[in-house]
Formats: C-alpha cells, sequence, structure tokens
C-alpha cells in the first residue's frame, strides 16, 4: 500500500469529517475506501449501549433493510470479542458465520474484519469482502489497521443512538459549558446571515461608506447599552465582555480594512463578512487556546453588524412561550441574550464553542444549562430538545415516553431542591451534630451573590485570574480595589481567602507575553509567574490589603508554592506592600497568609512552613493531576483522573496529620469538596472546612445532615485500605446514602 493511498485516505477521513450528518461521513469513508483499494464490500460497523452492533455504512451489501447483529454475533462479533482482526476466505464455512438474508451478502468469498478500538474498547468494526476467494494481502490487512486507528477516532463521536433508523431521541455529544437539565421549544438564533452575503457590485460608494460609519455608531450605542444591562444583572466583570466587541469596532485597522473592501467596489455586508473572515483566521490559527476561543468575539461582533444592519435582532417577544424556550445557534453571545428575558430562558445550544467560551462564563452565571460544540443541527423552531448538561448531551426529537420521563428526573430534582432550599440558613452539621464549614469558591462578580444566598460560611476560594482574564488589560491597583471590595462587603465578617494570580498553563492571560513552554503546567505558572512579574504580585497585595482596609476577616492565598524561596520571597512581598500603604497613611491589617497544596513537593515542607503560614487550602485539581502524572485537561487520560485515587487520599491524610501536628489550619477547595463520596472521605479523615462551587453547597450540607462522623471515619478507615480509585467508589456506595 503506497504512502499516496495512505495520504489519500487521510484527507478523505478529514473531508468526510466535514459532511453535514453522521450517516453521510460514514458513506463517504466505505465508498472510499473500496474504491481505492480496489474491494467489492467495505462495512463500518457501530456497537451500541447494549453491545449490539450496527451495520452505520456499506459498500458493496444490499441495505435495504437496517442490519443489527446481537452481541457477539456473527464473525463481526467474533472480531469484536477477540478484539483481533479475521482475515479469511470462505466465511461461509466458519462456524461464527451469521448468515444476514438481507445483505445479500453470499455473493462474497472473502472476509477482513479489524477491530475499531477507542480509550480501551472495541467501539466497532470494518470489514472488507471481495467476491473472490482469495485472502486479503498482509499489507492491506496492515493498512486496515491503520486506517482502523483513524475511523476510530472519528465513529467514536458519533453516538450510536444518532444512527439508528428511528429519528426519535437523537443524542448529540457536546461540551458542558454550564450544568443542569432542562426541556424546552426550540428558538434558534439565526447567525448565518453573513455566510450568506453574496459578493454583489456596490453602486455608490461614498453613500456606502457613510452607511458603515452610521452602522458603527449605532452599534456602538447599541454594545453601550447592552453593557449596562449585563453590569446591572450580572457584574462588571461579565459586562466587561461586551467591551471586547466594543474594542474591535473601535479599531482603526478593523475600519480601514472594510473601507478599503468598500473602495474595491463591494457592498457593505461583503466588506463586513470578508474583514470578520480576516481577523476571525488570524485568532483561529494561534496556538494559544485562550485567544484561539477569542475567535468567537470577532464572529460575535460580526453577527452583531449584520443583524443590526438588516434590523433582525432576537427580542423578547420572539421568545415569548408558554413553555420553557432553549437557545440553539451555531454561536450565540451575550449580545443575544443581553436584551432576553432569562426567566424564560431554560437552555442553551451551540454548535461551535468550548469550555472556555464566553458564553459558557455567561449561562454558567446564568444558571442556565448549556451544551456547546454539538455540531451543526437540522431543527425547527419550536421543536422538543432536552438538554443535559450534566452529562455533556442534547436529545433532538425526543419521544414523549423520553420527555416524561425526564419531566419526572426534573419534578424529583425540583423536590429536592425546594428541600435543600429550606435549609440554607442553617449551618452544616453531621448527623452527631458536628459543625463542618462550607465555603464558596468564586472568581466571578456573578458568583459572589449565589454564595451568600446559599448559605456559604466565607469564600474559600476566590480565584483572581477570572477579573484578570477577561479584560483586555491587566487590571490598575485601583480597579482591583473595587473588585475585592465587593467580594469583601458581600461576606461582611465571614472569611474570605484571596488568591493571587494563578495564570499560565492552561490560563494564560492574553495581553502579556505568551513564551511557548514545552510543558506548561510545569512551567511557569502560578506563584512562580507572579514572583518573575513581581510588580504584578505587589500591586495585588497592595490591592488585597486596601480592599480590606478596617477588616480581619481577609485571608491571602498563594497558588502553587513548591519552594521555599518561594514562600520566603512572596512574604517579603507583602510585607513591602504593607509598609508602602503604611508609609501612605493607609490603616491596614496585615492580612493572613496560606498556601494552596497543589505541588506534591509542599507536603513534606510544610513542618519547616510551620511559624511563616496561618493556614493551607488543598487544592486537590492540581495535586491529584502532579500526583498522578495526569493532566487534568487532557481527554485521552480523563478517565485515569481520579482525586479519589488511593496516592491523593493517603496524601491527603498526611497534609492533615502534619497540619494537626503543627497547628495549621486546614481547608480543601478542589472539586473533590463537591463529590458526595469524597466530601464523607474527607471528613472522616478529618477535614472540617470544606470549599466549592456555590451551587453545591445545599446539596452537600444536605449530604452530611444525613451522616454521623462515626460513619464517615468507618468509610475512612475502610477506604485507606483499598489500592483503587474504584474500590473506594465502590464502598463509598454503600456509605453514601
Ligand atoms: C486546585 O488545583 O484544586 C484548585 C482549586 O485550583 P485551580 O482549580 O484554580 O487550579
Ligand atoms: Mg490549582
Amino acid at each position: 500500500m503506497s504512502k499516496n493511498t495512505v495520504m489519500e485516505l487521510t484527507r478523505i477521513i478529514q473531508n468526510a469529517s466535514l459532511a453535514p450528518s453522521s450517516k453521510e461521513q460514514v458513506q463517504i469513508i466505505v465508498d472510499a475506501i473500496s474504491d481505492v483499494i480496489h474491494i467489492d464490500v467495505c462495512s463500518l460497523y457501530r456497537k451500541t449501549p447494549s453491545n449490539k452492533m450496527i451495520l452505520l455504512a456499506s459498500h458493496g451489501l444490499a441495505s435495504n433493510r437496517p442490519v443489527i447483529l446481537g452481541e457477539n454475533q456473527g464473525l463481526v462479533g467474533r472480531v469484536a470479542s477477540q478484539r483481533h482482526s479475521i482475515n479469511i476466505i470462505n466465511p461461509e464455512l466458519h462456524p461464527d458465520y451469521l448468515y444476514v438474508p438481507s445483505s445479500k451478502e453470499e455473493e462474497f468469498h472473502s472476509f477482513c474484519g479489524v477491530p475499531l478500538v477507542h480509550h480501551g474498547e472495541v467501539i466497532g468494526v470494518l470489514v472488507v469482502q471481495s467476491r473472490r476467494a482469495e485472502l486479503l494481502a498482509t499489507e492491506q490487512e496492515a493498512f486496515l489497521s491503520t486506517l482502523g486507528a483513524h475511523l476510530a477516532l472519528l465513529i467514536a463521536n458519533i453516538p450510536a443512538e444518532s444512527l439508528t433508523f428511528n429519528q426519535e431521541n437523537e443524542k448529540k455529544v457536546g461540551v458542558s459549558g454550564s450544568p443542569g437539565i432542562s426541556i424546552g421549544r426550540i428558538k434558534l438564533i439565526k447567525s448565518s446571515g453573513l455566510n450568506s452575503v453574496q459578493d454583489n457590485p456596490c453602486t455608490d460608494i461614498e453613500e456606502e461608506i457613510e452607511n458603515w460609519k452610521q452602522l458603527r455608531e449605532q452599534v456602538r450605542q447599541e454594545l453601550k447599552e447592552e453593557r449596562i444591562t449585563v453590569e446591572r444583572e450580572l457584574g462588571d466583570s461579565l459586562a466587561s465582555v461586551l467591551d471586547a466587541y466594543q474594542l474591535f469596532l473601535d479599531d482603526i485597522g478593523f475600519s480601514q480594512k472594510i473601507e478599503t473592501e468598500i473602495r474595491r467596489g463591494k457592498t457593505l455586508l461583503w466588506a463586513i463578512k470578508q474583514t470578520i473572515k480576516f481577523f476571525s483566521d488570524q485568532f483561529q490559527a494561534m496556538d494559544d487556546p485562550y485567544l484561539q476561543a477569542r475567535h468567537e468575539d470577532i464572529n460575535a461582533l460580526g453577527n452583531k453588524l449584520y443583524h443590526s444592519w438588516q434590523g433582525t435582532h432576537l427580542t423578547s417577544e420572539d421568545i415569548q412561550s408558554e413553555e420553557p424556550v432553549i437557545l440553539v445557534g451555531e454561536q450565540i453571545t451575550v449580545s443575544d441574550i443581553a436584551n432576553l428575558p432569562t426567566e424564560q430562558l431554560a437552555g442553551i445550544i451551540c454548535y461551535t464553542g468550548a469550555a472556555l467560551s464566553h458564553i459558557a462564563i455567561f449561562s454558567n452565571a446564568l444558571g442556565i444549562p448549556a451544551v456547546l460544540g454539538v455540531g451543526s443541527l437540522n431543527v425547527q423552531d419550536g421543536d422538543y430538545v432536552i438538554v443535559n448538561a450534566d452529562s455533556a448531551y442534547i436529545v433532538l426529537k425526543p419521544s414523549r415516553q423520553l420527555i416524561k420521563e425526564y419531566q419526572v428526573v426534573l419534578k424529583s430534582r425540583q423536590a429536592f431542591d425546594e428541600t435543600l432550599k429550606a435549609k440554607l440558613k442553617e449551618p452544616a452539621v453531621t448527623q452527631d451534630g458536628v459543625r463542618i464549614q462550607l465555603f464558596a469558591n468564586s472568581g466571578l462578580q456573578a458568583d459572589i451573590m449565589p454564595g451568600v444566598r446559599n448559605g456559604a460560611d466565607g469564600i474559600g476560594l476566590y480565584r483572581t485570574e477570572i477579573p484578570f482574564m477577561i479584560r483586555q488589560n491587566l487590571p490598575t491597583e485601583d480597579e482591583q480595589v473595587k473588585v475585592y471590595q465587593q467580594v469583601i462587603s458581600a461576606y461582611e465578617s465571614k472569611p474570605v481567602y484571596i488568591r493571587t494570580l494563578d495564570v499560565g498553563a492552561d490560563k494564560p492571560l492574553p495581553y502579556l507575553p505568551h513564551v511557548v513552554e514545552e510543558n506548561p503546567a510545569l512551567g511557569l505558572r502560578g506563584i512562580r509567574f507572579t514572583l518573575d512579574n513581581l510588580q504584578i504580585l505587589l500591586t495585588q497585595f497592595r490591592a488585597i490589603m486596601r480592599a480590606a482596609e478596617g477588616k480581619s476577616n481577609v485571608n491571602v492565598l498563594l497558588p502553587m508554592v513548591g519552594a521555599t524561596q518561594e514562600l520566603d520571597q512572596s512574604i517579603e512581598l507583602l510585607e513591602s506592600a504593607y509598609r508602602q500603604l503604611s508609609e501612605e497613611g493607609v490603616s491596614v491589617t496585615k492580612p493572613k497568609i496560606g498556601i494552596m497544596v497543589e505541588v506534591p513537593a509542599t507536603i513534606s515542607l510544610l513542618p519547616f512552613w510551620k511559624n511563616k503560614i496561618d493556614f493551607v487550602s488543598i487544592g486537590s485539581n492540581d495535586l491529584s493531576q502532579y500526583l498522578l502524572a495526569l493532566d487534568r485537561n487532557n481527554t485521552l487520560v480523563a478517565k485515569l483522573y481520579d482525586p479519589l485515587h488511593p496516592a491523593v487520599v493517603h496524601e491527603i491524610k498526611r497534609i492533615k496529620s502534619i497540619a494537626d501536628q503543627y497547628e495549621i489550619d486546614v481547608s480543601l477547595c478542589g472539586e473533590m469538596a463537591s463529590d458526595p463520596i469524597a466530601v464523607v472521605l474527607l471528613v472522616g479523615m478529618g477535614i472540617r472546612r470544606l470549599s466549592m462551587s456555590s451551587a453545591k453547597i445545599p446539596y452537600i450540607k444536605w449530604l452530611l445532615s444525613s451522616h454521623t462522623i462515626q460513619d464517615a471515619e468507618e468509610f475512612a478507615a475502610k477506604a485507606l485500605a483499598c489500592d483503587t480509585s474504584a474500590a473506594i467508589r465502590e464502598l463509598g456506595k454503600d456509605f453514601v446514602r
């Protein structure tokens, strides 16, 4: 098999991935394979959740009826169960041969099947057959195995349910932008307006330039008004997302490009289309994932310009409906929802978008379930859809039965939420009366009040990088003071732990020079970054102390400290910020200082630091990443990443023992703090302070109230004797009621 053939097929697979539907994709592929390797039949089977095999597409087999093979049935089933290729002649003589009359298979006298394996599981089988009773040549078989690896990746993204012949309950998997489950009717946000603009000649260039100037002014004004609405509802940090659109609009280069296009004899809409494409391509070509995600801002501006010009913006009347509305669109922007009454909105679905999208941040802040990146959908206004953002998928054309089942789930969730709401003001105590402090993790202004409303005992982790990341420039000291003051004053005298900037790795600051690192998670991040840029850290210390003026409940938390000199330098900087402010006449109290325990090296150093720090907060997300050598953001190893790994559990136990011995306060603020099994385990190991997303607090409070400390300790003792996270989880199921 020549190298060119392999390249040709790789190209076909890439092209197929652009086909509008999964069915078309797989058909293109099987047709192409049989054409390139000159074989009579090429068929692709996909395993269903019930372990059956569905024939997705075939070149050469008659397919007037769906072919579905039972578990391990036929030669296809044998390839799947043995996880190994079969290459035989006269397949009809094989004991596992299963004759499917509708396929007219009897005409073919050779069979070669290769398993398609994804993440360690057989998810399908690729089969080629020929009329002649001739074994497939070894190099052809090897070629099919290579191809199988590519195909597995492609078909893994096709949910088997969506390929059944019943178009009901079509499931599309995406990424979760904001958790929750909802059912509603679709309202399409038309965003392809610019895409369909044609290159028609412009008759009056000067008039078109004038049109551009007017449109620019009109959109400037609209953005200003939207900003005021968003700021009022959700705070300044989120409203500043709209500044990104304003910034492009004000950019001279942007305007010049549009004018140049018009002067070339193009219409205004065509000029906008070309200009948006030009800038969007530039962003998309960037390596940095945050900057790459910013191409959504420029496209959002394009849509805004288009709809303002055409007068086709969605208004509140458009979403008037008796039933909940789910907004669906290629890319839904902050502008799209800024002026809509959010009570009516039950969900958001975007064809594109990732967890870093602004729409994800927004839907989280609004508490609306959102699934992003589902690919383009063939749906109509008014169609029913189920959004299951907890499991990152949607269900199109849900059957009545499924809607009923989901309604039952939603009802029982609502009833349970009412039970939880009734206890919001009560403290979290175990069944036998031991008080556990539950803090909120925050970073957006929009998270602050939900934490207060959900009865948080304070802010256990305020991630300052979020207000830094959604701005266009480093925030000034005064700007930071304002942001921190809002958090501090919302919690009155309750403790607030403000973490200094934790950027680098997966959280680069878009406006600072970006250094390409081979292993960014092991590179210049967290405290290493701010000590390298100590003016940023000093300003931040000053801002935190100024915001805390007259208060004693504010604490400074340092991220990623892993060496004594890092801690010493940070303390020295905090001291000098304190001296500077005192000299300037500001009446400051020195805040308590503590560190995140995220780098495994930190644990052994804690005894040395006993007189330097007041508290530690266990960052179980990074601690697990570094202890297990598993990238927390890498989907390829996602199923291995579990903070309940025995090594992590034992290290947390060690941290707690050292902290007790040296009288250092301990809390935990990673995702573990809202995983029910982990919570009971942590409490059983003596942890009494947990910090989590504010939405989880009522549930964790309820969970704790139904367990005694003795239960939890018994579970912890047994869990510490397990050697896999699966065993701990299994045990946990018996304990966590
Ligand atoms: C952690 O690492 O557990 C943590 C809370 O910090 P972040 O998730 O912000 O890295
Ligand atoms: Mg961390």
